[in-house]
């Protein structure tokens, strides 16, 4: 039996559920922190610490989320997207976990996702809590900055445009409307815990699966790593879609190192029961 009939008779049974990292969104044009060549970005993303003490370190964060939210705002959800909705549409999936904070998912037709670092569209006030929508945000960057460019030399998939720090001069911040207060967009950032009504939401859905599969993730960090410590440790399935290495090799029963675009829309028409038999 070949990876993907394996892998098809595993979603087949249904009892699916779906964690996925950025791998799932490279195909929409946001680059991963690590691709196949296993490269890392450069520099160190921002802290809750730096984010909230640092004016300086606040200014560069936003003039750099400033010009990335140009591609992370404008990605469109691919075919494995749209492939991981409609396995949700034929009852195969039950549940999606994503530690993406580009809402593609939902574009691409899913519901009910635990967004377990948040979302890059929503603005929170760290002052009165007030939510506001990246779209009004960004008008009001654009207001406080005509004419801001920059070069940028890389986009990562947290909306971090890479420039030269010469090129901030001069960009200006905007606070809260209603108090004056920070405003933050609505993710955890590195060194920040998920909320722990979404990780208590992600170990249930882990714990009434019959087959978790990994989709694009290396599983580097430890709040996507757990969920497949604990399918295995539970004696649940896990399966990974990813290209590339993986640190969830030792957990899963099945792997598959191949573009997800390629892998998801296959397993789809398997599912369907309308492949050509090859
Ligand atoms: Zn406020």
């Amino acid at each position: 039996m070949t990876q993907i009939e394996q892998l098809a008779e595993w979603v087949g049974d249904g009892g699916v559920v779906v964690l996925s990292g950025a791998g799932l969104s490279t195909e929409s044009g946001i680059p991963d922190y690590r691709g196949p060549s296993g490269v890392a970005r450069g520099g160190t993303p921002m802290t809750y610490q730096v984010f909230t003490r640092d004016p300086l370190a606040r200014r560069r964060y936003w003039a750099r989320s400033h010009l990335g939210w140009r591609t992370i705002g404008d990605a469109r959800p691919n075919a494995g997207h749209r492939a991981v909705a409609r396995l949700q549409e034929l009852a195969r999936v039950d549940g999606i976990i994503t530690q993406n904070v580009d809402g593609l998912h939902q574009a691409g037709g899913a519901h009910g996702v635990v967004e377990l670092h948040g979302n890059l569209a929503r603005i929170t006030c760290l002052g009165c809590g007030d939510g506001t929508s990246r779209h009004e945000h960004e008008a009001r960057l654009g207001a406080a900055n005509p004419g801001f460019a920059a070069a940028v030399s890389a986009i990562n998939p947290d909306g971090d445009a890479e420039i030269d720090d010469a090129e901030l001069a001069g960009f200006a911040v905007v606070d809260c409307a209603a108090c004056g207060g920070l405003l933050k967009p609505d993710v955890v950032y590195f060194g920040e815990t998920v909320p722990a009504e979404r990780v208590s939401r992600s170990f249930d859905l882990v714990a009434g699966a019959r087959t978790l599969l990994v989709l694009g993730s290396s599983l580097t960090v430890m709040s996507g790593r757990r969920f497949v410590l604990r399918a295995a440790k539970d004696g649940i399935r896990v399966a990974i879609v990813n290209q590339g290495v993986t640190r969830g090799e030792p957990y899963a029963g099945l792997i598959v190192d191949a573009a997800l675009g390629e892998v998801l829309p296959e397993l789809v028409r398997r599912v369907e029961g309308v492949a050509v038999p090859g």
